[in-house]
């Protein structure tokens, strides 16, 4: 099986989440680029620096290490062994009808961060919005006003590197919030060991569920299925949001000025999660268990028609705790204490994930696949109990059909965007 020593093996065998925090601690070495195929994936400048090392230390594409205490009798037992270390859960929304409205399920993410701003004072929020020349992709953004969190609301499910910005946490004059994907969030607490100015300036840090990333050609795939051809047209581009769970919207210019084009929740992620990299289809954290909170969709029940939106939230850590019940008691959130059961109950797709995962691993690995290592993470009790023989039997056909479409044994190389493939 190939030795994972080095990013560039990282990243052409397959397994880079596009996070950025590479290029965060070795900003002379490596710099993000889009590949349309691929993600956001980090290349080395031709005459780069020689690398430190660090890029490898804070990487989740190749390495997961939980060491949370197990025995934190905070802890609710029956939720670790499949979605880590909870303390608390809620369902909730922004008490903001505007934020709650905008955002992508309730808006929690936003108002949380908002209340950080307001109320904690803290400097900034780092994450994502889209980029405002080219609006199919993103760029990493620290956000100091309510007016820029509201333009940055709803999830964007195209490649984002939130960590490749982290130095802006650095340099800040005050502690900073940092929302992003559970491999952006592992990457952060990973970067944070090594780098102590970061350690000092993290605030909350803030996840969403994620099923994963479809790369910028599944967006640009999209666009043209409703007729937008010329990507650079595109003046406005949502995935989610306003409403819940609201509609991929499209507005570009076209023959008779400015036109818009929209397609439902169901119909767009329908469309865009085949085009998803390949490390999502062997995430062990689709649920963000290195974040203080995360939040996701409370799918346990049919969204009804023009409904605002409610989130599921997730305290992770006694931080995370204090966050909430602060955003609560400040009116920035309005909450309903949930029960355990309605983690499971609302993403059984992330629970069949997280249970094909060991047969995966096992699979790949009998292959000579290289796969991460994963620690603290455990796998094969999930694989046991939540797949059934026949959905074991199945996602192993679907790895090796996987390892034969998709060249997983073959190295590949990162191409920028607008240059002509190798
Ligand atoms: C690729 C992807 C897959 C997802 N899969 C699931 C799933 O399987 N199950 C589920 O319950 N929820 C999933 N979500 C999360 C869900 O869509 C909502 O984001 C979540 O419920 C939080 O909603 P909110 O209203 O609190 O967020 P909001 O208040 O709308 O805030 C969203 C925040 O996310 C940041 N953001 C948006 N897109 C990205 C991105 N691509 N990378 C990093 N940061 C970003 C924004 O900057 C913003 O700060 C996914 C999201 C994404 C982006
Ligand atoms: S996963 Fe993140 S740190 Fe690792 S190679 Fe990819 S972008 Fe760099
Ligand atoms: S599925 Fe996992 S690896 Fe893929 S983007 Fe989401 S958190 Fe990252």
């Amino acid at each position: 099986m190939p030795k994972l020593r080095t990013i560039d093996d990282v990243v052409s065998l397959q397994l880079c989440t596009g996070c950025g925090a590479c290029a965060y601690v070795e900003p002379e070495r490596y710099e993000m680029i889009d590949d349309p195929r691929l993600g956001r994936r980090p290349i080395a400048f031709a005459e780069g620096a020689p690398s430190s090392g660090q890029a490898m230390e804070v990487c989740p594409g190749h390495r997961l290490e939980h060491d949370f205490d197990e025995d934190d009798p905070m802890m609710l037992r029956e939720l670790r062994p499949e979605w880590g270390p909870v303390i608390a859960v809620w369902e909730g929304h922004a008490a903001d009808q505007e934020i709650r409205w905008a955002g992508s399920s309730g808006g929690a993410a936003t108002a949380l961060a908002l209340y950080s701003l307001e109320r904690e004072a803290l400097h900034g929020v780092l994450h994502i919005d889209k980029d405002p020349q080219r609006p199919s992709l993103n760029r990493t953004v620290l956000s100091t006003s309510g007016e820029q969190l509201m333009r940055a609301t709803g999830s964007r499910y195209a490649p984002a590197s939130p960590c490749d910005r982290l130095d802006l946490i650095e340099d800040a004059p005050g502690k900073c919030v940092f929302i992003g994907k559970p491999c952006d969030v592992a990457a952060v607490q990973a970067a944070r060991r090594i780098r102590p100015r970061l350690h000092d300036n993290l605030g909350p840090v803030i996840a969403f569920f994620c099923a994963g990333t479809p790369s910028t050609q599944g967006t640009l795939d999209l666009l043209a299925r409703v007729g937008v051809t010329d990507p650079e047209s595109v003046t406005e581009l949502r995935y989610r949001g306003n409403g819940w769970p609201g509609r991929w919207t499209v507005r570009f210019n076209g023959a008779d000025g400015e036109e818009e084009s929209s397609l439902s929740y169901e119909e767009s992620w329908g469309f865009l999660q085949s085009y998803r990299q390949w490390r999502c289809y062997i995430c062990p954290d689709h649920t963000g268990e290195f974040a203080d909170v995360a939040v996701g969709d409370p799918w346990y029940r049919d969204p009804q028609p023009g409904e605002q939106g409610k989130s599921l939230i997730l305290a992770r850590t006694q931080a995370g705790l204090d966050l909430v019940r602060g955003a609560e008691q400040a009116g920035y959130l309005v909450l309903e204490r949930a029960g355990p059961d309605i983690v499971p109950s609302s993403q059984p797709n992330l629970l069949k994930t997280r249970g094909r995962l060991w047969g995966q691993l096992v699979t790949l690995r009998s292959l000579g696949v290289a796969t991460p290592t994963y620690k603290g993470m455990p796998s094969f009790r999930t694989w046991l109990i939540n797949l059934g023989w026949s959905e074991k039997v199945r996602s192993i056909g679907g790895t090796i059909r996987r390892v034969i479409r998709r060249r997983l044994r073959h190295r590949i190389t990162a191409v920028p965007m607008d240059e002509p493939d190798a």
